[in-house]
């Protein structure tokens, strides 16, 4: 049975992780309440509203990550998914760049909006609410470089 924590989001997808299951690293599917909360708090803020505004079913490929989830994945270590405050995101029918500017051009109380590698569209929500939007590139060396747009 799924936990709804709104009409479009469950909390088994905000802990969605094939790098856990192929690892077995179980914390990932037990959060504690913090982040339980946090991710309530994403869904019900930014993520249901962009749903809804969108009217288009949205896809959560990365919601909340584990210590060892996010270091597997080679993930920033202050990232906001380890804190349950980040979701990475795409709409199927609609491209990355489609996507990133739909949410830009909302009244959507996020905290950081970025654009990945045009790849997916990673959005945040936390205890401050900053309404930052940033372009991803990867440069030649490896390194994610951020540009503000
Ligand atoms: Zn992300």
């Amino acid at each position: 049975m799924a936990t709804q924590i709104t009409p479009h989001f469950t909390m088994e997808e905000m802990l969605t992780s094939q790098t856990a299951i192929r690892f077995r690293y179980s914390e990932q599917f037990t959060p504690p309440n913090n982040v339980k909360q946090s991710l309530t708090a994403l869904c019900q803020h930014v993520l249901e509203p962009i749903r809804v505004a969108l009217a288009k079913p949205i896809r959560v490929s990365s919601g909340y990550r584990c210590l060892r989830v996010n270091t597997k994945i080679g993930g920033a270590r202050n990232s906001q998914h380890i804190d349950g405050e980040a979701a990475d995101i795409q709409v199927l029918s609609m491209t990355v760049e489609e996507l990133y500017q739909f949410i830009k051009a909302g009244n959507f109380p996020y905290d950081q909006l970025i654009q990945e590698f045009d790849s997916w569209v990673h959005v945040s929500f936390g205890p401050r609410n900053r309404r930052q939007s940033l372009r991803a590139v990867k440069l030649g060396n490896g390194h994610t470089k951020y540009l503000p747009g």
